[in-house]
């Protein structure tokens, strides 16, 4: 039976670790700020929103919650974003997505100030990690590289095959991996022979959004299988793109959802807000 990396006990470590810190950061006088803008009243935006500042609150950060109606205009909300890059409390922002119609996504990514972009969305962010001298990890891929780590799993050499080429994770997610030296296959929905390509993987990560869609033959005997998606199944229960049942029995290691990636994200975004609030005060 698969090794089963329990996600949550993994980020309330990495919460316990971020909290010391944020310990001594206070006792030279600096708190570590993040301010959160969410428009519209989407529930579950307001979900995701009300969790990370609990998670802020928990580690000892200030939050700050900015709700902007939907009928926002766009030089509005830039206009909030502005006055946020100027703050000096404020180390970290973000803008939860989607916008409602009408707002560009893209353009409010653009607005953040680089040094304040903790989900590390924007343009020079990615450039960052492309060339591998990244300054903010992106949440999700970087929350699986930990329990990766952390479960003592070496990427080094392996065939990491990864399902979704979005910008938020399947490509970070790859150039992570790359950067560990695996080698890395990208997959997507025009890919030929998924489930062959799958077999070969030693780590195999699913960001597709489409619930049980890797499926036991899918997998090699012994490999790391890494669930990202988060949906609902037939039932309306929370499940991944893992069918998990078929799989944890032929898997070396696995995360299940809940409880996998998911508590991850939030760590890593405490995890860059305190790296924000420590550069923007030249702490090492
Ligand atoms: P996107 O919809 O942006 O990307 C999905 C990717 O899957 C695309 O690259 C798409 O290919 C690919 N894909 C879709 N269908 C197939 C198929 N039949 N065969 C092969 N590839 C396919 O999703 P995200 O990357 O934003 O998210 C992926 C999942 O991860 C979602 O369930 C999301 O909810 C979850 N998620 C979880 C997070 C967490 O904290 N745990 C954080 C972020 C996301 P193509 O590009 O060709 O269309």
């Amino acid at each position: 039976m698969a090794l089963r990396i329990d996600g949550k006990a993994i980020a309330a470590a990495l919460r316990g670790e971020i909290a010391a810190e944020v310990e001594t950061l206070k006792a030279r006088g600096i708190t570590p700020g993040l301010a959160v803008i969410l428009v519209g009243e989407d529930p579950a935006s307001q979900t995701y929103v009300r969790n990370k500042q609990k998670a802020c609150q928990e580690v000892g950060f200030y939050a700050e919650q900015i709700d902007l109606p939907a009928t926002t205009t766009q030089e509005e909300l830039l206009a909030v974003v502005d006055r946020l890059n100027h703050r000096d409390d404020i180390h970290g922002i973000l803008c939860q997505l989607p916008l409602p119609r009408g707002l560009d996504d893209s353009a409010v990514i653009a607005a953040i100030s680089p040094d304040k972009d903790v989900d590390a969305f924007h343009a020079e962010n990615v450039g960052h990690i492309m060339i591998g001298d990244q300054r903010f990890l992106p949440c999700t891929p970087a929350g699986v590289m930990e329990l990766i780590h952390r479960s003592g799993i070496s990427v080094e050499g392996k065939h990491c095959v990864v399902i979704g080429r979005s910008n938020i994770v399947g490509k970070p997610m790859a150039m992570l991996l790359l950067q560990e030296n695996g080698t890395v296959t990208i997959c997507h929905s025009r890919t030929k022979g998924l489930a062959d390509i799958c077999r070969q993987a030693d780590i195999l990560v699913a960001a597709v959004g489409r619930a049980k869609f890797v499926t036991a033959d899918m997998v090699k005997a012994g490999a790391t299988v890494i669930d990202v998606g988060i949906n609902r199944d037939e039932n309306g229960k929370l499940c991944g793109d893992v069918d998990f049942a078929a799989v944890e029995p032929i898997a070396g290691a696995i995360t299940p959802v809940p409880g996998g990636v998911g508590p991850m994200t939030i760590a890593l975004l405490l995890k860059n807000t305190l790296t924000a609030a420590k550069q923007q005060n030249g702490v090492e």
